[in-house]
């Protein structure tokens, strides 16, 4: 049985007296963690804020990026091992944002979730398609050239312990969820990718999300389904009511 994970990606949004008021609102409020991991993807600055006031609870803490080597002259970048440090627990790579916008690579991705696990951290590494992919047919191969390029030179344990996001392009932020039958069917093509490149146990191991308007009254539709281990959610984890709500097929 596979532990479902429901993060929460706040992107590029509050102020540090917002995030601490946040995590106030909802560390006591939240799932034991032999139900359920309940994460919140923060930006960088609130992290050690977010670790103090979490501090005892269920709540964990992952950071939204950072860089793959831990020290040195790289300005404006964050050290995966002061991540560590914190007791940051999990690192969100190769979100669409940051492939767009930042020109993120596969090889990138690889090289920070490489980074990410020697620091005793686990990566949440999402993939995902543009609309111009998934209206040509063409998703399944797409998905898999993102894993098998991720996951390059990765362990049989590291990969266990991974987890995936599978996050369409077309349905982020969009209000344009994909169906729950279409999430399940591509969480499926990463599982099944996953099985290729490391057999049944691991593939059986590793924890698979769907992201892309995922709220609280469309997500028991995904947990519902086999391959769907958890959620990434974006608008609907920026307030407090809304993110316990996400909680609530928990039960
Ligand atoms: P959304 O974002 O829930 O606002 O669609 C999801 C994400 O980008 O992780």
């Amino acid at each position: 049985m596979r532990k479902p994970i429901i993060a929460g990606n706040w992107k590029m949004n509050k102020t540090a007296a917002e995030a601490k008021a946040f995590a106030e609102a909802v560390k006591t409020k939240i799932p034991a963690n032999d139900k359920v991991d309940t994460v919140i993807g923060s930006p960088a600055l609130f992290l050690e804020t977010l670790m103090n006031v979490s501090a005892g609870t269920e709540l964990k803490i992952s950071a939204q990026n950072c860089f793959w080597e831990n020290a040195g002259a790289y300005t404006g970048e964050t050290s995966p091992a002061a991540l560590a440090d914190l007791g940051v627990q999990y690192v969100i790579i190769g979100h669409s944002e940051r492939r767009e916008y930042f020109h993120e690579t596969d090889q990138d991705i690889n090289k920070k979730a490489k980074a990410i696990f020697a620091n005793k951290m686990t990566p949440i590494l999402c993939c995902g398609e543009s609309l111009e992919t998934y209206e040509a047919g063409k998703t399944a191969e797409w998905i898999e050239g993102q894993i098998n390029a991720g996951l390059a030179d990765l362990t049989a344990e590291q990969v266990s312990n991974l987890v995936i996001a599978y996050e369409p392009i077309w349905a982020i932020g969009t209000g344009k969820s994909a169906d729950a039958q279409i999430a399940d069917e591509i969480c499926g093509v990463v599982r099944q990718t996953v099985e290729k490149l490391y057999g049944k146990e691991v593939s059986e191991a590793v924890r698979i999300q769907y992201g892309g308007s995922v709220k609280p009254e469309n997500i028991a539709e995904y947990m519902a389904k086999e391959n769907v281990d958890g959620a990434l959610v974006g608008g609907a984890s920026l307030e407090a009511d809304s993110f316990l709500a996400l909680l609530d097929f928990v039960k």
